[in-house]
């Protein structure tokens, strides 16, 4: 039999050979023999073991990085699958003959099912982890491992998700999502390859089995050729190859060949994100997602959990931007204690002004010698941003060194009113993900296509740096259009002062400005947007 190929969107780049690793159901028909039993259930303590073993690894990366409060989190599924309750219902599946992978999901999902039914929020959470622990174990027995670095095929994933099996898969095919979700974003930026939209055939793959996923083409391929395999295996060897070209060029500035100057920050939600942009050249932290972190919080994160987290990331920026964006909680990113809200951002935060004095102190506690730039999400108002600069001014110690506070222009309520936001903020960071899809009325979750360049977002954007500038202030760009690299010139030459992209995108993004002229840059930008008014005087 040939290749067989899936045809999905491909939301990370990239192309990777490997073994599936199926995170779906593993529940058989199959009767196992009275005298295999024993081996059966042998098979399933192993695959526990296995699974423990690994979650012990990642804690111990996860400390390493300073992230002690997700270390906590996977601990508490090593505790789940050491829980005897767990081994003995899995004992009862085989002994009555089913298969190992079988007796796990079952077993997972009867306890699972317990605590469903109880009342409990956070007892409801741990059903989600004892499941999620099932679908691993079962695909261990099934004999694929995500460790050996296998491609991770699953119906949709939450970002910690990914942020978790990052630490260990080479890429990920998903039946669903969206190339803007954040499960994307999260992919994108530890450089994991990612297809989504696949459909429900992707998850008939069988774990264990050879797959190419090629995410610049959005497509997985079953059976490959040894060619394809060859091909693939090339691909990640020019991708680190390329790395290390960044690497070695990453104190050279980004400047053009006619000379002006583009900053390149990264984008991180991890300690390890912010590392890896730092390898490969980044100036700073442009955008510091803090919400991240905190997907399965029960409650708002207390003051001293919060410095734990950014303490340890800020010590590494003495000197150096440190943009921290205020929480950005609701849509995709709704931790349980807050499901049900239809609010989102700065909303949110104003609406609890306990929360945002906490996290305002947190932020300013934590931020040593970096050079502190706090970002406010979802801006609609200038009033916002007002009600935000009274709360810093009332932090104790803020005195000493003043943040900057700048301004998130993502909605079209905000670049509509850039320039009396201007007239309040100390910079402006224009969140192309969230203004595309509102300026196309797109839904960013499911949305397949991010059009950034089109004339209806791009005239946002002018609007927006128009008004920064008028005000003296600097422009950047946090979303992914800044590493698009058909979307960056024409950022640089409608004026974006500076970039701030995926950790495994800022060696290439550096490159990219080095190799533009500046002056063609603008007069190109200015052609789009002179097209794009004759266009709509010609309809009118
Ligand atoms: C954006 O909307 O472009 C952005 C950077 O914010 P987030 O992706 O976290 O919503
Ligand atoms: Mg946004």
């Amino acid at each position: 039999m040939g290749e067989l190929t899936l045809r999905g969107v491909g939301a990370a780049p990239g192309v990777v050979a490997g073994r599936a690793v199926v995170l779906g159901t593993y529940v058989s028909g199959e009767t196992v023999a009275l005298e295999r039993r024993p081996a059966e259930m042998e098979r399933a303590r192993e695959a526990l073991d296995a699974e423990i073993s690994a979650l012990e690894d990642i804690v111990e990366r996860l400390r390493a990085m300073g992230r002690a409060g997700d270390a906590e989190i996977v601990e508490t599924g090593i505790l789940m699958a050491k829980d005897p309750v767990l081994l003995d219902r899995i004992e009862q599946h085989i002994m009555s003959g089913q298969s190992a992978p079988t007796a796990i999901s079952r077993a997972a999902d009867a306890i699972a099912h317990v605590l469903d039914g109880l009342e409990d929020a956070t007892l409801a959470e741990r059903a989600a982890d004892i499941r999620s622990l099932g679908r691993r174990a079962a695909a261990r027995a099934v004999g694929a491992s995500l460790g050996s670095g296998g491609v991770l095929i699953a119906t949709d994933l939450g970002p910690a998700d990914v942020a978790d099996l990052g630490l260990a898969a080479t890429g990920a095919a998903l039946a669903d999502g969206g190339v803007t979700a954040h499960a994307a974003i999260v992919a994108r930026s530890l450089g994991i390859p990612m297809v989504v939209g696949l459909g429900p055939e992707v998850l008939e793959l069988k774990s264990g089995e050879v797959v190419v996923l090629d995410a610049d083409e959005g497509v997985v391929v079953r059976r490959p050729t040894r060619s394809r395999i060859e091909a693939a295996n090339q691909d990640r060897e020019r991708r680190q190859q390329a790395r290390e070209t960044a690497r070695a060029r990453r104190n050279e500035p980004a400047l053009t060949t006619d000379g002006h100057r583009v900053t390149v920050l990264v984008n991180a939600a991890t300690m390890a994100e912010a590392v890896e942009g730092f390898e490969l050249g980044a100036e700073g932290i442009g955008l510091l997602r803090t919400e991240l972190p905190f997907l399965d919080a029960q409650a708002w994160p207390s003051v001293e959990t919060q410095v734990e987290f950014l303490r340890p990331i800020l010590a590494r920026l003495a000197n150096r931007p440190a943009t921290v964006r205020l929480f950005d909680f609701g849509a995709d990113k709704t931790p349980p204690f807050l499901r049900g809200t239809a609010k989102r951002g700065i909303d949110l935060l104003l609406e609890s002004p306990d929360v945002l004095r906490a996290q305002l102190a947190a932020i300013v506690e934590a931020a040593g010698d970096a050079e502190l730039r706090i970002l406010v999400p979802m801006v609609v108002h200038s009033d916002q941003l007002r009600a935000i600069r009274k709360a810093l001014d009332e932090v104790p110690g803020v005195g000493q060194r003043r943040p900057q506070l700048g301004a998130m222009i993502e909605t079209r309520e905000a670049a509509m009113s850039a320039a009396a936001i201007a007239d309040v903020s100390d910079f402006f960071s224009i969140g192309t993900n969230d203004l595309t899809q509102a300026a196309l009325g797109l839904d960013r979750e499911r949305s397949r296509t991010a059009p950034a360049t089109d004339p209806r977002v791009l005239r946002l954007i002018d609007v927006t740096v128009r008004a920064a500038h008028a005000a003296g202030l600097t422009v950047d760009v946090c979303g992914e259009a800044g590493s698009d690299p058909t979307v960056l010139p024409v950022l640089v030459g409608l004026g974006v002062d500076e970039l701030s992209v995926a950790a495994a995108r800022v060696g290439e993004v550096r490159q990219w400005v080095r190799e533009l002229d500046y002056a063609t840059c603008r007069n190109a930008a200015r052609q789009l947007l002179d097209e794009a008014a004759h266009a709509r005087g010609e309809r009118v």
